[in-house]
């Protein structure tokens, strides 16, 4: 999940990818393109040779076109009819675990995931649960009218309707692991701000890297504060980008969305840019207190629908947190609410 485009100087690989028809991007390792019902309307999700099988790399979706999507792809010569004999996931978001439960049960594997992003998916468990409901306490804390807040939330369906009920035995990844899939070893690159404990995967020997949603070409991760989780979610983000800039002699990217490309090094700079510049001007806005509501056009000009909003105010939020942490701004909280404004007598 992701809200905000950015033009980059990466270098997409020249590649034709459809939905539900594999592709190779290098020796041994497919890439599969599953459709979404949101504005980001896809996912990558990877197959890598691992004897006679494959291991999977994140899952897709539970949804009527994702489940079709895999009919198709596991019938498809380059599949070749081999099983999956493992399977792992980056990090909780439903497109990425959303048929893990579903593979698991098909091809009796295991889950493999951090412990860190078991903690948050094993809160998925509860189908009547709707996590909007949990944020609206969040969001008027940070400037939004009660009753806009309710609104807001009942007008949005939970996609927790959209994972499989999940796996039920998981094993642990740790930062540092290294995984043999194949003939390859794979390193767990950890990330964190975009999700707890989010894995990326790293091959040295053949210098590729599967980035999960932590570094993406055309995008950027969306890093929110929400209410269960770390309230200075983009300086965790920051400090962990400074691991992946210097993986590889110039990688090939094999991400979550969008395609596949080089750059690695350039597109985080790019991303260090971009949340640079919007700390910058929040700074700059909050020469009088403001709430995070207030900051929202400073962060997005275009209308924001239902779904995009609950990721705009936590984006806002955890942008405001992060000036906060710095000692850039100050935060008050009158009457419930909190604002943000420069420390007295400060110029930007
Ligand atoms: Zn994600």
């Amino acid at each position: 999940m992701n809200t905000v485009s950015t033009v980059s100087a990466v270098r997409p690989e020249p590649l034709t990818i459809e939905i539900g028809t594999p592709v190779s991007v290098a020796p041994g390792i497919l890439l599969l393109r599953l459709p979404l019902p949101f504005a980001l309307d896809h996912i990558n999700v990877y197959l890598l040779e691992d004897g006679a099988g494959w291991t999977l790399v994140d899952t897709g979706l539970d949804w009527a076109d994702s489940r079709a999507a895999w009919a198709r792809a596991l019938a498809h010569p380059l599949v070749g009819g081999r099983p999956i004999r493992r399977m792992i996931v980056t990090h909780h978001h439903p497109d990425h675990i959303g048929l893990a439960g579903w593979h698991a049960l098909r091809w009796s594997v295991p889950l493999e995931i951090s412990a860190g992003e078991w903690k948050v998916s094993s809160r998925y468990g509860d189908p009547a649960r709707n996590p909007h409901f949990e944020r609206i306490g969040l969001w008027i804390e940070n400037g939004m009218a009660p009753d806009d807040a309710r609104a807001r939330a009942e007008g949005m369906p939970s996609n927790l309707r959209m994972i499989h009920p999940l796996p039920q035995d998981v094993r642990y990844l740790a930062p540092n692991d290294v995984l043999g899939i194949g003939g390859r070893r794979w390193r767990c690159v950890v990330g964190r701000g975009h999700a707890p404990e989010h894995i990326a995967l790293f091959c040295v020997e053949d210098d590729i890297l599967l980035s999960g949603d932590h570094v993406l070409p055309r995008i950027s991760p969306n890093i929110s504060v929400w209410p269960d989780g770390p309230q200075n979610p983009l300086a965790q983000y920051l400090e962990s980008l400074g691991d992946f800039a210097p993986l590889g002699r110039d990688p090939l990217v094999l991400p979550s969305h969008h395609g596949p490309f080089r750059g690695l090094a350039t597109r985080v700079a790019e991303i260090r840019e971009l949340h640079a510049r919007r700390l910058a001007l929040l700074e700059d806005f909050c020469g009088t207190p403001r709430t995070a509501h207030e900051c929202l056009p400073q962060l997005f000009n275009r209308p924001l629908n239902g779904q995009q909003m609950a990721f705009a105010m936590g984006e806002a939020i955890a942008h405001l947190h992060c000036l906060a942490g710095a000692g850039r701004l100050e935060r008050t909280r009158r009457d419930g609410i909190a604002r943000f404004h420069r420390p007295d007598g400060s110029a930007t």
